[in-house]
Formats: C-alpha cells, structure tokens, sequence
C-alpha cells in the first residue's frame, strides 16, 4: 500500500518534445515553459467539463501556471488526481459560501507598512512578492497573489525595514509572498544582507514551494548564498507523498547541506491528502528528506475553495492517526487559523478522558488508559 519511493517524472509529457537535459534542468527553461492556457493544458490532459469551465472563468482571480517538472505528476484523465486538484482550477472555484472571505486570516487589516503583516509580538511576516513558479488553487493570498486580481501586492521596501529597523521587538522574520526564491540570487541576497544587518533580528526563514514546484532553482550557487545568513530556516510546503520527487530529494538534500533547516507546511485537501494513510507516507519521506513536519493546516476560508476543504475532524483523526504509529518527529502539528485574524490555533485529539483533584485518566495511542495521581504533599509543620 505504502509508497515511500522516490522516482523522476521526467521526460513525461515532454518525451516527443526533445527537450535537452540542460534546458529541462534549468529553472529559466522551466518557468519559461510553464504550461498555463487551455489550449496547453489540452494538448496533455483530458479535461472534464467542470475543470474546462473553470480554467476559462478563473483567469481574472488567480492565475493558471504549472511547471513542466510538476505538471509531469498529474494523471493524464483523471480529474481526482490529488496533484491535479492541487493546480487545475475547477468551475468549482467561482462559487463562493457565504462564510468565505477573501483575506479570512485578517492580514490586511494587521499591515504597520504595506507588505509587512505584524500579528503576533516577535515576529513578522513579510510579502516580498506576489508572484509564485505555479498557483496553488487554495492559496491563502490568492486575493493578491499572481498578479490578475484587483487587488494588489504593494510592498514598500524601505519603509519596510525602517519599521524592522524601529522595532526592537521583532526577533524573526517570515519571508513570503508569493515565493521569495523567485527573486534572482543578486536579489535575494541584497534583501537577506539588509535583514542580516539588524541586530534585533536573530533568525530569519523564508516560506516555499519551490523546492516542490521548480526543483531545479535550488542551485549550488543559491544554497552557497543563502548558507551566508545563518540562522536560516525554510519552510516548504508539499501536501501528498508523490510531489517527493528524485529532483525534490536532490533539492531538498542541498539546502540541508547548506545547514538550512527545514520544516513543511501541509494544507489538508479533500481528495488529495485527507487519509492517515496518504499522510504518513508523506510525513515519512518528508524525514528522509531532512525536513521535520511542522504544521498542517485546516484549509483557510478562501472564496471558491469549499470544494477542497475538510471538516476539522478529518485533521484530528489524522493526528490521532500519526501520533504513536509513527516517529514523533513525523507529526505536524494540526492548526486551524482564526477567521478574522486569530492566528494559528492548535488543535489536538483528546487524550484526557477525565481529570479531577486527585488523578487524570489518560488514553494512550492503542486506546488503553493510565491513572497519573497528583501528589499527595504532607502538610509542612508551623
Ligand atoms: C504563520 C504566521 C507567522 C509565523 O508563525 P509561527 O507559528 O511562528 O510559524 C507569523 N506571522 C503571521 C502573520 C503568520 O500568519
């Protein structure tokens, strides 16, 4: 059942189309070749009405892209194929609940400076920007994101860093967007180099989907910069066990080298990673990847993506699922992110049956349970 391999999805749908090595393995090529239009998604896959109407109505929300290097994992025909549902837009998408919202994390309304969300008392998170190397259907920011919406991403860069620079309290930094190692290697590293330079400022980390999406950016001259500003952390964020490629390992295997450390963030999505099953292979080949499951998170209310939503229950019975079955180190930790911007919040399977003055009765991973007592203290004499 469990699959924990890593194979290469390359040539794939690009085998007649005599790509040379170097240009499949560079991320110019790639992004070049990004596969974005009907007509180009149709020359690969067979579409089902819901997903054609929905690559034409969408187009002015969030764009369509997907690397050459990812669109090789999606199934040719069918339309529940969990990396298909991931980047191909469904019909799906135009409908809104009433309970969506398009900033549901409340971002917008805890900028200091345009760009910077300040949310919690020591850290920030910074949107350096809007573009990413393909569009993930559920994205939290897809109000601004990709470029197409009304809204836009307007980052003020000095003013940015004069608040960092101000702002004593602020000891770490989250650099994303969009996908910060879209940026060229000068780029990034001018912005890492000024962030560097704070001293209040002891470690910074950068959120990606590059490592998955476009595995061939993570270049030995980009871990030779970024192992420069140490400490650095990268999240990446895979959702399904296939997206762990022989390129993604290589990848990942890199930016480990470069003492970069590494944390995922999962999305939990209905017909893609909403089993027990599909999770520990994932969380499994994510540890021989180097990089240790840090959250998973219940889908965001973004307008147009109920379709891809679960039940909060599905992310605790996966937890439940994880915790004991497999190595601690494997385990996420299940946060839902406030609507209205109440930031992440844990959730976490019930393992205390009942507790009162005397003794807790708790439930082990097998269902058994254990008495802890509380002390009984002898009174101290006068
Ligand atoms: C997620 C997030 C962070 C980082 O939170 P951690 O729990 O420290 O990973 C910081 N700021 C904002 C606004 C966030 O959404």
């Amino acid at each position: 059942m469990s699959d924990i391999s890593f194979t290469s999805p390359a040539p794939g749908y690009w085998a007649d189309e005599n790509v040379s090595a170097d240009d499949w393995n560079s991320a110019k090529w790639q992004l070049k070749n990004r596969v974005s239009s009907l007509a180009d998604i149709e020359k690969h896959l067979t579409l089902c009405e819901e997903e054609r109407a929905g690559i034409l109505l969408t187009g002015t929300k969030l764009a369509t892209s997907v690397t050459p290097h990812y669109f090789n994992l999606i199934h040719p025909t069918d339309p529940d194929c969990p990396m298909r549902r991931q980047v191909i837009p469904r019909i799906e998408e135009t409908y809104t609940d009433p309970s969506e919202m398009a900033d549901p994390c409340g971002e917008d309304s805890h900028m200091p400076v345009p760009g910077l969300v300040h949310r919690y008392p020591d850290r920030v998170l910074f949107l350096v920007t809007d573009r990413c190397a393909s569009y993930c259907r559920y994205c939290t920011r897809s109000r601004v994101v990709s470029g197409v919406s009304d809204q836009k991403l307007e980052t003020q860069w000095d003013r940015a860093i004069e608040y960092l620079k101000r702002t004593p309290q602020v000891r770490d930094v989250l650099l994303s967007g969009g996908d910060p190692l879209l940026f060229s290697d000068s780029k990034l590293e001018k912005l890492l180099t000024r962030l560097h330079a704070i001293p209040h400022i002891q470690f910074i980390r950068i959120g990606s989907r590059i490592p998955i999406f476009l595995p061939q950016r993570i270049t030995p001259e980009l871990c030779a910069m970024l192992k420069q500003f140490h400490p650095l952390f990268i999240s990446i964020h895979t959702n399904h066990p296939r997206e762990l490629t022989t390129e993604v390992h290589d990848a990942l295997g890199r930016l480990a080298d470069a003492g970069i450390v590494m944390g995922n963030q999962s999305v939990l999505l209905d017909k893609v990673n909403d089993s027990v099953e599909i999770q520990k292979d994932l969380v499994q080949k994510l540890l021989m990847c180097r990089v240790r499951p840090y959250y998973l998170y219940q889908g965001d209310l973004i307008q147009g993506t109920a379709h891809l939503r679960t039940g909060i229950a599905k992310g605790i019975e996966i937890i439940e699922g994880l915790r004991g079955h497999t190595s601690g180190y494997a385990i996420p930790q299940f946060v839902v992110d406030g609507p209205g911007g109440g930031g992440k919040i844990p959730i976490n399977p019930q393992y205390i049956v009942e507790s009162n003055e005397e003794r807790t009765v708790l439930r082990n991973y097998e269902g058994k349970e254990f008495i802890y007592p509380e002390a009984k203290l002898a009174a101290v004499p006068e």
